[in-house]
């Protein structure tokens, strides 16, 4: 029989197992702690249980079975975590400090692999394998922790896969995460590249993420060129879904851009990206194109970012600019991932 993960329970669900096992609500508070407080991987770990409960837990349940595989830490202090999960698939995470030195930031997978095929990104090249369950996607960030001793502030769904098309685990992931391990809904932003029926329900939740669209062209030809959902969901009608979002929320959603060299970086393309979601509440964030050995697309010069950035303010959006981040680690989205899969198939 397949053993049943506690992680992603919330204490209520806890006390009845407890329950069931004939133990009391002090002991569902304990392990509730373990968990969400504590990080632990394992029964073992908790040693504030008696063995013999810890044996009983054992025979039926697990934490989760998501181990840290590999880490790769960068020369500016980026890091990124490869997991290797009970069906030997893998995923991965990154963890990243921006200028605000108390916030860290980890950017985490909602899939293994994913279907959406953009043609810039290496995760794509991986195919699609499976959705992640919410103890999986819960546990890249309490292995994360556990690894670093470091506390997790923020959280992006921007790692592998596209997070609305497995909103039956990460919504209830989110739920977790603000309720147990407290991080408001502000500090966790779900990215995607414009699937409306996922943006509609968000529109229904009570607790809304940080939203943000994976826009990367203005373009209808040109985002379709390098972004196959650009066919179903054109991003003029994802536009006007956002619009609806923010009217609902009375929140920003935020313009994820990556500049890629010869592709979307012109003048012409800033001008009509302003015109786009000009009456979209939104920030907008421009983010260097991370080379990586599976894409042939490359990131701009520094006075092509500049003037596009200049543009885009100019029109009265308040604008960043990503700088790389774990250059010379396999940082960008997929590419841990596709090594890990080369070394193993070699
Ligand atoms: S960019 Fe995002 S949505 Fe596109 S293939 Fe990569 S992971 Fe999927």
């Amino acid at each position: 029989m397949e053993k049943i993960s506690l992680v992603g329970k919330n204490l209520a669900e806890l006390q009845s197992i407890v329950k069931e096992l004939g133990g009391s609500n002090y002991r569902a508070s304990q392990i509730y702690n373990g968990i969400y407080l504590k990080s632990y991987n394992s029964f073992d770990e908790m040693t504030d249980l008696p063995l013999n409960f810890r044996k009983q837990l054992k025979e039926k349940y697990i934490l989760s079975d998501v181990v840290l595989k590999d880490k790769q830490i960068s020369s500016d202090g980026t890091m990124k975590f490869l997991f290797e999960l009970s069906d030997n698939n893998v995923t991965e995470a990154v963890l990243m400090r921006f200028d605000n030195r108390t916030n860290l930031t980890a950017c985490i997978s909602s899939q293994v692999g994913c279907p959406m095929g953009c043609a810039f990104c290496a995760t794509a090249k991986l195919g699609f394998k499976r959705n992640l369950k919410i103890d999986e996607i819960l546990k890249q960030i309490y292995l994360i922790q556990a690894d670093t001793g470091l506390k997790v502030t923020n959280i992006v769904f921007m790692g592998q896969g596209e997070p609305l098309l497995n909103l039956d685990n990460v919504l209830p992931a989110i739920e977790r995460l603000r309720e147990d391990f407290k991080i408001g809904s502000r500090r966790i932003t779900v990215s995607t590249c414009g699937i409306i029926p996922g943006i509609k329900k968000l529109q229904e939740i009570k607790f809304q993420p940080t939203v943000a669209i994976s826009l990367h062209s203005p373009n209808h030809s040109t985002r379709l060129s390098v972004m196959p959902v650009e066919k179903k969901y054109p991003i003029a009608d994802v536009i006007k879904e956002l619009r609806n979002l923010t009217i609902t929320t009375g929140r920003r959603v935020t313009i994820e851009y990556i500049l890629i060299k010869d592709l979307n970086d012109s003048i012409k393309d800033a001008k009509e990206l302003c015109e786009l979601i000009s009456n979209l509440k939104c920030n907008v964030n421009l983010i260097l194109y991370n080379e990586n050995e599976y894409c042939e697309f490359k990131k701009p010069d520094r006075n092509t970012v500049l003037k596009f950035k200049c543009i885009v303010e100019a029109s009265g959006k308040k604008v960043t600019v990503r700088l790389e981040r774990g250059a010379d680690i396999d940082a960008a989205c997929g590419q841990l991932s596709s090594k890990y899969k080369h070394i193993n198939e070699v």
